[in-house]
């Protein structure tokens, strides 16, 4: 099918195009690129726009049970809910985790809901551009939201981040001292914090560590784009469905209030110069694994590892033999 075709099809709101479309973009061949670059040029021409949504958090906090038990509730509304996996771990454990295909059923047999498992792939770079093309993809087949699902490990969370619209911590309740295990570069990313299984016995621990968490948050960020009492933290139980309208309700009342201040179309400028900036970064980093860069450099490598030239001069040498082409 050509591309053009497959685009019209992703927007006319056909499932297995989209399908289609994102394995297209998660092509690792050469000659694939271009086809989905063209591709995600003519559905992003639709100019549709959905609400981003990233989720982070620990394996075991309740992701997916959050994001089903969401999914269901914005399902319910009437709208129509796409769930992304980033989990770049997931080459290195040999199968995915956010794949598992008993994950989050209910949702996954809504005709209103789309979920992609995350593909095995080793680089940070490729999972980045596979996430936003397909992210891309979603909203021109018309999701009001698309939730990006991620495992916080390292990098990924930034990467989330630079590709949504509002970015969201589940947290577990803890005590005091687990508090300080969470990165402080995540919590000045997060929009919202939710503290998720605040249900049964955990109710009172997790009252305490809201309050600690919504303190944290306020000592760290407090920043143009967050209207009056955000960044928050709020209490939720996936599992009893306790919370969810409400913070829910506050993710709305962000993005309308980021949209009317013009921060929402400010971000995604951002976000777009960001990205342009990283594909051309992991371009020029592509060339030293090609000839002839990569002849040069085994060959200026093998003398400076003989003692010939220092690793210094080396490198000048490499950099001037790329600049010339
Ligand atoms: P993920 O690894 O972050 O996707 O976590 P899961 O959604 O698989 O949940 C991990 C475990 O926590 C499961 O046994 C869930 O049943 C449980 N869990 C998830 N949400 C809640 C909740 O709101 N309350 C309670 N009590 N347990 C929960």
């Amino acid at each position: 099918m050509q591309m053009t075709e497959l685009a019209k099809a992703v927007i006319a709101g056909d499932r297995r195009a989209l399908a289609r479309a994102i394995t297209r973009v998660e092509s690792a061949r050469a000659d694939h690129r271009l086809e989905a670059v063209e591709l995600v040029a003519n559905a992003r021409a639709a100019g549709r726009q959905a609400l981003r949504i990233g989720l982070s958090g620990t394996p075991g906090v309740g992701k997916s049970t959050f994001i089903e038990a969401f999914g269901m509730m914005l399902v319910a509304q009437g709208l129509r809910v796409a769930v992304l996996a980033v989990d770049p771990s997931s080459a290195r454990s040999g199968g995915s985790i956010l794949g598992d295909k008993t994950r989050m059923e209910r949702l996954s047999r809504e005709p209103a809901a789309f979920i992609r498992p995350s593909p095995s792939q080793a680089q940070m770079g490729g999972v980045a551009r596979r996430t936003r093309e397909a992210v891309a993809l979603c909203e021109a087949a018309g999701f009001d939201v698309v939730l990006v699902e991620t495992v916080g490990v390292g990098q990924s969370e930034t990467v989330v981040a630079e590709i949504c619209d509002l970015f969201i911590l589940l947290l577990a309740p803890a005590g005091g001292d687990e508090l300080q295990g969470v990165k402080r570069g995540i919590m000045e990313m997060a929009d919202m914090i939710l503290v998720n299984k605040v249900d049964g016995d955990l109710k009172p621990a997790a009252m305490r560590t809201r309050a600690d968490y919504a303190g944290a948050l306020h000592l760290l960020r407090r920043r143009p784009q967050d209207p009056e009492g955000f960044p928050k933290a709020v209490c939720v139980s996936a599992v009893e469905n306790d919370g969810l309208a409400e913070a829910w309700a506050d993710m709305q009342a962000l993005a309308d209030w980021r949209r009317a201040q013009g921060h929402w179309d400010r971000r995604r400028a951002h976000q777009a110069r960001h990205w342009f900036g990283e594909e051309v970064r992991q371009g020029l980093l592509s060339v030293l694994d090609r000839e002839p860069a990569k002849g040069s450099m085994a060959a200026l490598g093998a003398r400076v590892e003989a003692g010939e030239v220092s690793p210094e001069a080396a490198a000048i040498q490499m950099l001037t033999l790329l600049g010339r082409g």
